[in-house]
């Protein structure tokens, strides 16, 4: 098995809230284009990632680099994944869908919505051989129960694998879409049905994994040959700790079932991008609903695009940190301290400071 990831780290602008609340407002400076540094109380520490995007970056940015070579690969017959991490309000949703799935203005679409573009504007260039059909599912994980978001009476799917090891997903609503607009408005339905929790975080943040398949199915038109490829957007529920909320009942049942599959994705993505010689012969693919569902789409030959969302807030810093510590264990990188402790503003022109990147950032795929 062999996985190939790539891992982004994704800063928003700072909310309003953020703005007025904190004095030193910011725990992130910029390096370059894969490189920042995070400060917290502790101390600072560079952290590099293939690609690091700041608040001023545009989601054509992060298409282009994260979605693209996938969506490139899925009217191949190629499996890629993309998956958007962090705490609840780091712009994980924003980066999925923009500020709305149907947003008008062009520079703020999301990642779906130009997924969706890409895939018709690859298959109206692709030669007349093979014909092509895109299917749309779209499913939540909430307390491990895998809901049918575009048929709510489906609300208990079961997870099943056929003999070629395909992840099924048992009577799942299936949209064959022949244009970007009726992806969207399905699109938009699903996402009216997704669940919302309320905790002190924000008020309706989300407490469910959503899961986007988009299936492309090529039919050879000389032999009949039928291949697929699957491009999968995810976007995670919150992975902020359970105290920060001050979760009682029902919410902290929920944050406890997040936080083990999102630990089980890390552990998913860690067994699989680990060197030959320390690999695991053992993925833990069935330790939650999430990695048994991204099962086929995680191992064997495909893509997986990791967007590391977060927060650039001194008050954020916590979340923000162990965010980055998730990606960079998906990457296998370690951090480089500084040598020596510096103040921001020098950092920020880079001054004296010349970073080391460990030496393992490029031993990975
Ligand atoms: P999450 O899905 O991670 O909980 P959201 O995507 O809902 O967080 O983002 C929280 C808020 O921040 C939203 O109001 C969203 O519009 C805003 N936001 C997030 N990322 C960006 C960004 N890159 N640029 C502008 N606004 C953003
Ligand atoms: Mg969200």
């Amino acid at each position: 098995m062999m996985s190939n990831i790539t891992v982004c780290a994704r800063f928003r602008p700072l909310s309003a809230n953020e703005r007025k609340d904190s004095c030193d407002s910011i725990c992130i400076s910029t390096i370059d284009s894969e490189s920042f540094i995070f400060k917290d109380e502790k101390g600072e520490c560079t952290y590099s990632f293939d690609k690091v995007f700041y608040e001023e970056s545009m989601q054509a940015d992060v298409y282009e680099f994260l979605a693209l070579p996938i969506v490139k690969d899925a009217v191949k017959g190629v499996n890629g994944t993309i998956i958007t991490y962090g705490q609840t309000g780091a712009g994980k949703t924003y980066s999925v869908e923009g500020p709305s799935i149907l947003e008008c203005d062009v520079q703020k679409k999301g990642l779906l919505p130009r997924v969706v573009d890409g895939l018709f504007e690859c298959i109206k260039s692709a030669d007349e051989s093979t014909k092509y059909t895109i299917k749309l599912s779209m499913v939540e994980i909430y307390m491990e129960k895998v809901r049918d978001l575009l048929d709510l009476t489906k609300d208990n799917i079961q997870i099943k694998e056929n003999k070629v090891q395909e992840i099924l997903l048992s009577g799942v609503t299936e949209i064959t879409i022949s244009d970007p607009e009726g992806a969207l408005q399905s699109l938009s339905d699903g996402i009216v049905n997704r669940a919302v929790g309320e905790t002190q975080m924000n008020v309706g943040s989300s407490r469910s994994h959503c899961i986007y398949i988009l299936t492309v199915q090529l039919e050879s038109t000389t032999d009949k040959r039928v291949k697929t490829g699957k491009v999968i957007l995810v976007d995670l529920a919150g992975s902020e700790k359970v105290e920060k909320t001050g979760a009682e009942g029902k919410v902290l049942e929920e944050s406890k079932t997040i936080n083990k599959s999102l630990s089980a994705l890390g552990n998913v993505i860690n067994a699989l991008t680990c060197g030959p010689s320390t690999r695991s012969s053992h993925i833990p693919f069935r330790d939650s609903k999430l990695t048994r569902i991204l099962q086929d789409a995680l191992g064997g030959n495909s893509r997986t695009a990791l967007l590391c969302c977060c927060s650039p807030s001194a008050s954020n810093a916590s979340e923000t940190l162990s965010t980055i510590r998730f990606g960079m264990r998906a990457k296998h990188i370690k951090a480089s301290p500084l040598v020596s402790r510096r103040e921001d503003k020098h950092a920020k022109k880079h001054g004296d400071i010349t970073p080391t990147k460990d030496e393992s950032c490029d031993r990975i795929l």
